[in-house]
């Protein structure tokens, strides 16, 4: 099978996600079959090579194929693949759950698992108004979230997102969330830092939980980046600002770190730069390394022990078929290993200087915008009024060997921790060149393997 083949063959039998499938069949979203990865790159059917520069929509931490998360998932299979959580337990969901909370210093001692980002947000809303709800307090039963926030798909999710590609067409089904404003340190006025910014859009915060608190179960927001909601950056004041107002009024305060967990903006965990904890901390994309569908919400002792009773209503009735699934927890155990024997973050420390400095034509060009960067995310709005410009830059990327997918006119970098120089130099250089030919319109013609119609 070549190329072709497995691109004819999928335009027919799979419904790809987040696509307008005609646009494979036009050619304008190329599709692009991969028959394996190594590292940063991904190779088609026919040799071709693309280097992962989005860490396959942000889950990939140490590349492909890694060999001590493959050798821990392979070993895992030889001994149990999957069993039910309900009533039975096994060794990596105990050394996972004993290692996260480890991770948080203990403040969240309680580990909840499902197997994707948007699961996990549902659970922590369910948690967080369950939780009222056995304090006698069901009438806090309202959600509170940021402009540009994103959390996920499902129903429940798009309610507390701002993304209105995803949920517009869905206003009908959604009870809607109360939004307050992003404190998007591009909003800095002049003169401002971006704390004070953050201190600023804190004062809607306040006004609103000053209100409503009564109403209202939890704030959940995307600590320091709001990632699909167009790599929205900002000052842990903010969420230095968020804990105490979410204390004083009785309201939990939800972390959802599917994006930013695991070393994404320099610190292991993104609330550590504002020296708070949330009540509850979702966790999924990275925390496998990329390898498989898992999820966690980590939650206070204090919540967990709100449901702790003899009535079963009382308990936390949510269950998905795949909870704990130990070949998902081991290569997470295995993800957690490497970041405990690799110094991994004084690495990325390293290689975010040298990037940053690599990207600095993409920054000066002409038509860029508040480039900005946290951690191992670089990102930089492109002035342009061209409605098809992200899919232009999507195929210029794909011709330089690259995988780059632009949030509209913001490009952004979110690679794997494993970049070696040479790949970081033709990463930035490529980037610029795809603008360029992007913004020249004169995309070249696709080549042999790019999604061209037979
Ligand atoms: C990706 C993402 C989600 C949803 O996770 P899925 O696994 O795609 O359901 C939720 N919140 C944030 C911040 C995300 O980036």
């Amino acid at each position: 099978m070549d190329n072709t083949d497995w691109i004819n063959r999928s335009r027919a039998a799979v419904w790809h996600p987040c696509t307008q499938m005609k646009q494979h069949d036009t050619g304008a979203l190329p599709l692009v079959p991969i028959d394996r990865g190594q590292g940063a790159w991904l190779y088609d059917f026919a040799g071709r090579r693309y280097l992962d520069a989005i860490s396959s929509w942000w889950v990939n931490l140490f590349g492909h194929a890694h060999p001590r998360i493959n050798a821990a998932v392979k070993d895992q299979l030889d001994r149990l693949e999957h069993v039910i959580l309900g009533g039975f337990t096994h060794g990596p969901v105990v050394e996972l759950s004993e290692r996260l909370s480890a991770l948080t210093g203990g403040a969240l001692g309680h580990c909840f698992y499902a197997s994707d980002g948007s699961s996990a947000v549902e659970i922590a809303l369910k948690m967080s108004f369950h939780y009222w709800r056995n304090h006698g307090q069901p009438e806090k039963n309202q959600f509170l979230c940021l402009a540009s926030s994103y959390h996920g798909e499902t129903l429940g999710t798009l309610s507390v997102g701002d993304v209105g590609l995803y949920k517009d067409a869905y206003a009908p089904l959604l009870r809607q969330a109360a939004t307050v404003p992003s404190p998007d340190a591009r909003q800095a006025a002049a003169g401002e830092t971006a704390a004070d910014c953050a201190r600023r859009v804190a004062t809607a915060l306040e006004a609103y939980l000053a209100v409503h608190h009564s109403s209202i179960a939890a704030l959940i927001l995307e600590p320091l980046v709001q990632g699909a909601g167009g790599m929205v950056m900002y000052d842990p004041e903010y969420l230095r600002l968020a804990r105490a107002r979410c204390d004083r009024y009785q309201v939990h305060l939800i972390a959802d770190e599917i994006m930013v967990g695991f070393g994404r903006t320099g610190t292991l965990f993104a609330h550590e730069q504002a020296g708070i904890r949330p009540d509850l901390l979702c966790l999924s994309k990275g925390l496998t390394g990329g390898y498989l569908p898992l999820s966690v919400v980590m939650s206070t002792d204090e919540m967990f022990a709100a449901f702790y009773d003899d009535a079963i209503t009382r308990g936390f009735l949510h269950s998905h078929s795949y909870t704990g699934n130990p070949l998902a927890c081991r290569a997470a155990l295995a993800t957690l290993d490497i970041f405990a024997e690799d110094a991994v973050l004084e690495r990325n420390r390293r290689f975010a200087e040298r990037f940053t400095a690599l990207l600095e034509p993409l920054v000066k060009h002409p038509q860029a915008r508040h480039f900005r960067h946290c951690g191992m995310i670089w990102a930089v709005d492109i002035a342009t009024d061209d409605p098809e410009f992200r899919l232009k830059f999507y195929r210029e990327a794909l011709q330089r060997e690259l995988l780059l997918r632009p949030l509209g006119t913001t490009i952004y970098f979110m690679p794997p921790y494993i970049l070696d120089d040479t790949e970081a130099t033709l990463l930035a250089e490529g980037a610029v060149a795809a603008l360029e030919a992007a913004l020249e319109g004169s995309s070249r013609p696709l080549g042999e393997g790019l999604g061209v119609k037979a």
